[in-house]
């Protein structure tokens, strides 16, 4: 299997039909778009095809309906992206049939064309073949640019590339070319630090990763299962006690591996899960019985500021703490700030993703000055665990 993807570099789109698949679920504030951003990581290959003289036609879901509903209806969506890439974003009111066959035949080169919300039709979920085949009528190639929806095998997210010849988008291409620095061919030694609540959500990652990297931080509620498992009292922590010969098997996994696993060394201890709960670094062998551990411990912070030190890349998945609460953000900010120094320093390669690490690196503002920062969450994550994401198959060179 080669690492290869077709791109928009490998095709003229003068006069072409597009069917671009973008992901446009914005958050939406009585019906006006209230964040852009997602409009603006899909502007640069929209422009790119329109400029160059392509018919560009949107695919793209939005939200959860069960069948046709106004209130999922991407007409204010395109409207907000117009306003985005500064040209004209035609709309029509289905994605398939009569409407959307009239609004891409009256297309000129460079025309913009946005088709209504592809789940409105229970079929864009079932990959159904007659779904996907009057899709493919619609465009003579397809190009994906929605990373976050390419662990789907949807018609419009798969489907329909397998009917018309298949390209990357620009950001996909980004996203694609970040992912293979960071776990594909990365510039080792690679250390991840994964965190968040539990373990049970990241099994799979756990044990991909082990054999990838040459040292893994756990931290989050998750090291405090790793932390039970190996003897460690830790009080009324989150942690899944039942999973404590899973921890077990993931660190001899780890061994074999030569993967060091990096696990806190103390704690923060409170005895409320609230913000401001006054609070308490404890070593491990004195943690209170009634106490809960809620951010690593500054000695912890410390010794993954040295990991972060002997690597050349950073893969992070996950906030080392329950870092929507001060000053439980600690550990999780002070990681963060240091992964980005390394990276502005180019001593490191980061990449990070997921939604609450997205967060995270937004509330140490150094989301910017990380390598690459991943907004997709399901399919950020199915990828860390090395499982093959349809939406990205489909695109690769055989
Ligand atoms: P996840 O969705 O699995 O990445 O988990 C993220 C959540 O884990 C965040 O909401 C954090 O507040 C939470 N979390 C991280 N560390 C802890 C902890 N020590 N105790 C409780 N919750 C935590």
């Amino acid at each position: 299997m080669t690492n290869k993807f077709r791109t928009l570099d490998d095709v003229d789109v003068k006069g072409k039909r597009v069917l671009l698949r973008v992901d446009l679920n914005v958050p939406m504030d009585n019906g006006r778009v209230s964040d852009a951003t997602r409009l603006e990581r899909v502007a640069p290959t929209i422009t790119e095809i329109s400029d160059k003289g392509g018919k560009v036609i949107l695919l793209a879901h939005f939200g959860r309906p069960k069948g046709r509903d106004a209130k999922d209806s991407l007409k204010p969506v395109a409207e907000a992206l117009s306003k985005v890439v500064k040209k004209p974003v035609a709309f029509a009111d289905d994605c398939i049939g009569e409407p959307a066959a009239k609004a891409v035949a009256g297309l000129n080169d460079g025309d913009i064309l946005c088709l209504e919300n592809t789940r409105f039709h229970k079929e864009e979920e079932k990959n159904d073949p007659a779904f996907v085949a009057e899709l493919a009528k619609l465009g003579d190639i397809w190009v994906n640019d929605a990373f976050s929806a390419a662990h789907r095998a949807h018609a419009t997210t798969e489907g329909v590339g397998h009917k018309l010849p298949a390209y990357a988008g620009r950001t996909m291409q980004a996203e694609l070319d970040a992912l293979e620095k960071a776990l594909g061919s990365p510039t080792k030694p690679v250390i991840a630090i994964i965190g968040g609540a539990k373990v049970s959500t990241k099994i799979d990652l756990l044990e991909n990763l082990v054999s990838k990297v040459d040292a893994l931080v756990i931290g989050g509620g998750m090291a405090n299962t790793f932390l039970h498992a190996q003897g460690v009292g830790v009080g009324k922590s989150l942690a899944e006690k039942d999973l404590a010969p899973t921890a077990l098997r993931i660190m001899e996994k780890a061994e074999a591996a030569n993967c060091a696993i990096i696990l806190p060394v103390d704690a923060t201890v409170a005895y409320h899960f609230a913000a401001n709960a006054p609070s308490h670094a404890y070593g491990l062998d004195a943690i209170p019985a009634d106490g809960m551990i809620l951010d690593v411990g500054p000695q912890s912070i410390a010794r993954v500021h040295a990991a972060i030190d002997d690597a050349a890349t950073l893969v992070w998945n996950g906030p080392l703490g329950a870092f929507e609460m001060q000053p439980f953000d600690r550990g999780t900010v002070a990681a963060a700030k240091h992964a980005a120094e390394r990276t502005k320093a180019k001593k490191l390669i980061s990449i990070a993703g997921g939604g609450d690490t997205v967060a995270a690196l937004n509330q140490a503002h150094v989301a910017g000055d990380f390598t690459y920062v991943s907004t997709a969450g399901g399919a950020f994550l199915e990828w860390m665990e090395g499982k093959p994401l349809p939406g990205v198959e489909v695109l690769r060179v055989k």
